[in-house]
């Protein structure tokens, strides 16, 4: 059985878990290890079973318990080579380079990566496979690319940044600069947008829709969800809507590889490391 929760997802810190039997996997460790610590108790989760650590970039709210997990329980780091070589990681931990367009195996797990639209070295968005499952990440980018929505698809569930809403954005105190860059196509993604891809992406296999990195000036989680509700039931969805809380865990959720039947055989050829 596959577990999916987030320990916090907003400017602050992000961190998700994929419990399975095999291991913890986290993507991302943005929260102080200490922090991470206490959100994985709440959620009944134990950071010893951890067995694999994914980052999606080197900004702070993404890696900042990193290094502290890497050294404590010497497990393996997966990020792009920009992202591995931004980190100033333990020599103990070690490194798997994803590379666009290409499945890893780590084990019992796979991953798929695609570059994404953002200010970091080397950001990319994560598909995470394991018994089955398949789970999509993709936050902190602007707009969506062909190669984003090919990664993302046929995913049992979706972890996707649903950062702000346009109005509240519009009539924010922010100065009209960073509306601009947030807005932007290296910015963040907005609940329509956001909707819309969601809705782009819908299959039936589609269960759980998990909204993260919601802005605190620019968003509220009631609009984030009607916003990606909107869309989704348009398209005969079935499936949960939760909002990734920026202050407490959220989950987690049972996710089911109830999907395979629907989808096509993998045409990427597998890459070892
Ligand atoms: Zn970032
Ligand atoms: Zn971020």
């Amino acid at each position: 059985m596959i577990r999916l929760a987030s320990l916090g997802s907003g400017s602050s810190g992000n961190a998700f878990a994929i419990e399975a039997e095999t291991g913890l996997v986290l993507v991302d460790a943005g929260f102080s290890a200490r922090e991470l610590h206490r959100r994985a108790a709440v959620l009944g989760l134990d950071l010893g079973r951890l067995s694999l650590l994914v980052l999606t970039h080197e900004h702070g709210d993404h890696v900042n318990g990193a290094r502290r997990l890497a050294r404590r329980y010497r497990i393996p780091i997966a990020a792009t080579e920009g992202t591995l070589r931004a980190l100033a990681l333990p020599t103990e931990a070690p490194r798997i380079a994803l590379r666009a367009a290409s499945i890893t195996e780590c084990g019992p797990v796979l991953i798929e990566s695609c570059r994404t639209l953002h200010d970091a070295i080397e950001p990319t968005a994560v598909m995470i496979e394991l018994a089955e499952v398949r789970i999509g990440f993709a936050y902190d980018f602007g707009r969506p690319t062909v190669g984003l929505r090919h990664l993302l698809r046929d995913c049992d569930a979706l972890v996707l940044e649903s950062n702000y809403d346009e109005v509240m954005l519009r009539t924010s105190e922010y100065p009209a600069s960073v509306q601009h860059r947030i807005a932007g196509s290296a910015g963040h993604l907005s609940n329509r947008a956001a909707a819309q891809l969601l809705a782009g992406l819908h299959h039936p296999g589609l269960s759980l829709v998990v909204l993260a990195h919601l802005s605190r000036q620019c968003n509220r989680p009631d609009l984030a969800v009607a916003a990606t509700e909107g869309y989704l039931s348009a398209k005969g969805f079935r499936g949960t809507v939760v909002v990734a809380g920026q202050d407490e865990p959220t989950g987690p959720f049972v996710v089911r590889p109830s999907l395979a039947k629907y989808r096509a055989a993998p045409q990427v050829e597998l890459e070892f490391s």
